[in-house]
Parts: C-alpha cells; structure tokens; sequence
C-alpha cells in the first residue's frame, strides 16, 4: 500500500508518515508557487461542484480517549492518536 493511502487511512507509521511528507516537499512548493496557468484549466462548468465526501466514522483516541474522526487520527505505537495529543500532529 502506498505511503499516501497509509497516511490518508489512518494507518501509516511515524516513519511512514514522515517519509510520505518528505516526498511531497518539492510537489507542495510547486503547487504553492508554480505558475497558474500551468497548475489550473480554468472553464465555466454546468452547476455547482459536487461536496467532498468526509467521513463521518469516528474513532476513540487511544490516548485520552476522546472521540475523534478518523480521517483526523494518526497512528502512533499501533494506536490512533487525535491531534491535541502528544505526536497527533
Ligand atoms: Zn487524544
């Protein structure tokens, strides 16, 4: 499974993770920086876009215990962490 499926899921390792965000760095700096008119095709379109889909599956933190959504949830030591924990971010 690649890195990016790992780290969306949430299922990648501290390393996983990092390295996944490492790799991005370059692609990161292009699309913030690159020329517009290379990063966008700009055209009127039929109706409104559709919505993202969110998950709306929660999780328990394996820390504090709060409820979080898994999307926002990151691995650490086999267990999904939320984000207002030590190494949730
Ligand atoms: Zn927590």
């Amino acid at each position: 499974m690649a890195h990016r499926e790992k780290v969306a899921n949430p299922i990648a390792t501290e390393s996983e993770e990092s390295e996944f965000y490492r790799r991005q760095g370059p692609l990161m700096e292009y699309i913030l920086k690159g020329p517009a008119d290379q990063l966008f095709k700009i055209e009127k379109v039929p109706g409104p876009p559709a919505r993202p889909y969110l998950s709306p599956e929660l999780v328990r933190c394996g820390r504090c215990g709060d409820e979080v959504m898994k999307s926002c949830a990151r691995v650490r030591e086999g267990q999904l962490i939320c984000a207002g924990c030590p190494g949730g971010f």
